[in-house]
């Protein structure tokens, strides 16, 4: 997070979501990334610094402390399904079903946007980044989901190819659209949100973890894809394939500190949400899989009639589907206590308490990341973290 505290900029990383918001803002290039072992940080050049504030006002964590978990009304959706790519081969590249490639591609298709923005894959650490696309030969670029935190926003610029953009349809998690409505602030860009639901980001000791289970040394540098393969998808790196790469992966282990303020894990008044159909779907028959799709404004009405032709429906949820799928209630409980016990507003008993749980998560991270833990032990442990 940064901060104006006269007469420096400040940056505070355990406030930090890593969206990169702040490095595409700064006009002077005073703003670096420094690589730490688990999570890169901001560095502030403050000779360099011209006290502009440009970091500041867009930084999405500034405000995420000082605000409540919102309570999402699930009966407000314009409509709520689960869908997919017509095309089988785009669903098995794909993290669910394939619905936000689709969008971005029919959005470009019918020229309804200048530009798509969204993570496209790299093949060097952390093997993805933000990238802004106008043609349709490009969808093939767009990764699928990357849990590792990389500065997504570092490359959002007003102008692209010379040219003033006008419309953007915009692919991120809440942390990212809250950094990129910031920068768009003003700036006369219409920009369509596309939500991709995140209840965090991961640390490189996932990464680290994930090697582990690939079968590769630590420093290996491979290119690692998180999905695909259809539903749930496999982590993949070379020819190393690991199937149940989301085992420890819901206990929290490894989170981005930035990650405890998130206010909830949607977009703030996104137009579409798009998230796995966890409980919803079976995920032992390694199908091709659906996405859970949340239309919430007219704007998203009308992109999915403009997507229609290259995507299928499968069924209309209701609002106790998502919720379910989402697990709301226990995340909106887990994130309350713990982003208002870092808030510093709790009892110095509940400090106690969830400093203790925060400490064991750290531990638990470690012991997972850096030695072979026996399955058995695995299993104790992550029980006790579901708490
Ligand atoms: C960090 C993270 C955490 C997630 N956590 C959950 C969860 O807890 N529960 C749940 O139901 N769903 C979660 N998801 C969403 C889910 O994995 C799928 O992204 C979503 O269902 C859309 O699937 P799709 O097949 O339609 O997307 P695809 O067509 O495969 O497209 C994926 C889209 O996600 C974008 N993307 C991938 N990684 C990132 C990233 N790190 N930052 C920004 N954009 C990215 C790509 O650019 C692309 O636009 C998470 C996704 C991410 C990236």
């Amino acid at each position: 997070m940064l901060t104006h505290q006269p007469p420096i900029i400040a940056y505070e990383s355990g406030r930090c979501t890593r969206c990169g918001t702040c490095l595409a803002s700064c006009p002077v290039d005073a703003l670096s990334l420094t690589e730490g072992r688990d999570v890169f940080d901001i560095t502030v050049d403050h000779d360099a610094c011209i006290g502009c504030l440009k970091c500041v006002r867009v930084c999405p964590a500034a405000a995420l402390p000082e605000r409540p978990l919102r309570e999402i009304d699930f009966t407000n959706m314009r409509r709520a399904l689960l869908a997919c790519a017509s095309d089988v081969t785009e669903r098995h590249k794909a993290s669910s079903g394939g619905v936000a490639r689709t969008l971005a591609r029919a959005a470009l298709a019918s020229k309804w946007v200048d530009a798509v923005y969204c993570a496209v894959q790299r093949n060097d650490e952390p093997f993805a980044e933000g990238a802004f696309l106008t043609s349709i030969d490009e969808i093939d670029r767009i990764s699928n989901s990357v849990y590792c935190a990389f500065p997504f926003n570092r490359n959002l610029r007003l102008k692209h190819g010379g040219q003033r953009l006008k419309r953007v349809l915009y692919i991120g998690t809440n942390c990212q659209i809250q950094g990129a409505e910031n920068f768009f602030l003003d700036s006369g860009v219409e920009f369509i949100k596309v939500a991709i639901i995140c209840k965090q980001q991961k640390t490189r000791g996932y990464v680290r973890w994930a090697r582990r289970m690939l079968k590769q040394s630590a420093d290996d540098t491979t290119p690692i894809r998180y999905r695909g393969y259809g539903w749930p998808g496999r982590l993949t790196s070379g020819t190393a394939t690991y199937q149940n790469y989301f085992r420890p992966f819901s206990m929290e282990l490894w989170r981005v500190p930035g990650c405890r303020f998130c206010p909830h894990a949607i977009g703030d008044g996104s137009d579409v949400l798009l998230a796995d159909p966890w409980n919803l779907i079976s995920t032992t028959e390694g199908n091709a899989g659906l996405t859970m799709t949340m239309l919430r404004t007219e704007r998203a009405l009308a992109l999915w009639n403009i997507a229609a032709p290259y995507l299928t429906e499968d069924r209309e949820l209701t609002a106790a589907d998502v919720q379910k799928s989402i697990d709301w209630k226990r995340y909106q409980k887990k994130q309350a206590r713990i982003s208002y016990f870092l808030g510093r507003e709790a009892s110095r008993a509940r400090r106690l308490f969830y400093g203790f749980i925060e400490n064991q998560r750290y531990f638990y991270g470690w012991l997972f990341g850096t030695f072979p833990v026996p399955e058995i032990i695995e299993k104790i442990l992550n029980r006790t973290l579901k708490k």
